[in-house]
């Protein structure tokens, strides 16, 4: 019985088994093709060749994230489904506050993110009963409390990896030769939108390159929200 199942006990692909077995097709893994990302999708393809995966294509990406997006489609013989932004909602965000708004402040980055990760995700969201995302709790103090399976606005979330350490992504990564985001090769350590994501420097946190110039959490508010605690109101791409 599900109700009865401890999912923390459950290693990253009986997690994902079960959910593909669970929901079929009204489940997605959530990818922006970082190494956990792809761990996930190399995982799901151990279970069945038919899955879904989806992509917020948020306007900004580097040119090496469709690089990777192609190998990887080219890789599992699988589409990968874009989620773009609204066009209205960008065009007058943009026209309004210029290109760059979020080097501005903390509250124009967020409005960024909202119009072109968050209110995407919801949207996207809306098609399915659960998803997957690439968290662990050594990536940040933020992500420390992750779990490996929530139920959020009648919608479950799964973390499979939540409890993998870097050494364990990096061996999954290299005894499986999964495709591998080139900008790691870079220096960088956790990637999103070109603008707000740069290498690190040896000995910074995994997310130091992610709005380095904010003194914030460094989430975006798919997963959190402001204060830290996990985001709800997941479907309205709101916070509560
Ligand atoms: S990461 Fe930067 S460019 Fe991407 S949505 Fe957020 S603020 Fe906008």
């Amino acid at each position: 019985m599900v109700a009865s199942r401890n999912f923390e006990e459950l290693s990253a692909f009986e997690l994902l088994s079960w959910a593909l077995n669970t929901f079929g097709n009204e489940f997605a893994i959530a990818s922006s093709f970082q190494k956990e990302d792809v761990i996930l999708i190399d995982l799901a393809s151990r279970v069945t060749p038919r899955f879904r995966v989806f992509t917020l294509d948020t306007g900004r990406l580097p040119e090496e994230t469709y690089r990777v997006m192609e190998d990887v489609r080219e890789r599992y013989g699988i589409q990968v489904e874009s989620v773009f932004p609204d066009r209205d909602e960008v065009e007058q965000l943009v026209t309004l506050q210029g290109p760059n708004l979020f080097y501005g402040s903390v509250e124009a980055r967020h409005m960024c993110c909202d119009a072109r990760k968050t209110r995407p995700l919801a949207r996207k969201l809306r098609e399915v009963r659960a998803w997957a995302a690439g968290l662990r709790r050594e990536q940040s103090s933020t992500r420390a409390q992750v779990s490996k399976h929530q139920e959020i606005d009648g919608l479950v979330k799964l973390c499979p990896l939540a409890d993998w350490s870097s050494a364990q992504v990096e061996e999954y990564t290299r005894v499986h030769g999964v495709p591998v985001h080139p900008l790691y090769a870079r220096g960088y350590a956790s990637i999103g939108c070109a603008p707000c994501t740069r290498a690190i420097q040896p000995g910074e946190d995994e997310r130091a390159g992610r709005w380095w110039w904010e003194q914030s959490r460094k989430e975006c508010g798919i997963h959190f929200s402001e204060d830290g605690s996990v985001r709800r109101n997941v479907l309205s791409g709101k916070d509560a």
